[in-house]
């Protein structure tokens, strides 16, 4: 049973998508939690973050590259960004298809919720 996550990477669900290449879909969060708030989605459906191992090292590297990308073509570079990444039933992770937040637009507070 694909996750919601490979369906948008297959278009077969639209999304507000704002970078895509031959490794990475990324596209607007359909609850965003803040008033910038991207995805960052593998191609490739890792579950989750334990389930990477050093031959994903690339496409692991390649998720922050686009994080930071996405996040300074929307302005944000100067005041900054988060990026989050729930790994599993603690962290709150919903969807098992490895992905990275990446929230602007407000100021965040520490420890996180
Ligand atoms: P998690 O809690 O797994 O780290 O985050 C999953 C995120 O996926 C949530 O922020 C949720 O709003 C987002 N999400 C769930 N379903 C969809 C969807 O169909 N489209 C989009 N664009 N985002 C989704």
């Amino acid at each position: 049973m694909p996750t919601v996550f490979e369906r948008i990477v297959a278009r077969e669900i639209p999304a507000a998508i704002v970078h895509e290449d031959e490794w990475i879909v990324a596209f607007r969060d359909i609850e965003p939690q803040a008033p910038f708030h991207v995805l960052v989605v593998p191609r490739t459906p890792i579950p989750r973050l334990r389930d990477a191992g050093p031959e994903e090292a690339g496409i692991l590297g390649r998720m922050l590259l686009v994080a930071r990308k996405v996040a300074t073509e929307a302005g944000y570079d100067d005041v900054g960004f988060r990026c989050v990444l729930n790994d599993g039933p603690d962290a709150g992770q919903v969807v098992p298809h490895l992905h990275l937040h990446v929230l602007a637009g407000r100021g965040f507070g520490w420890p996180p919720g």
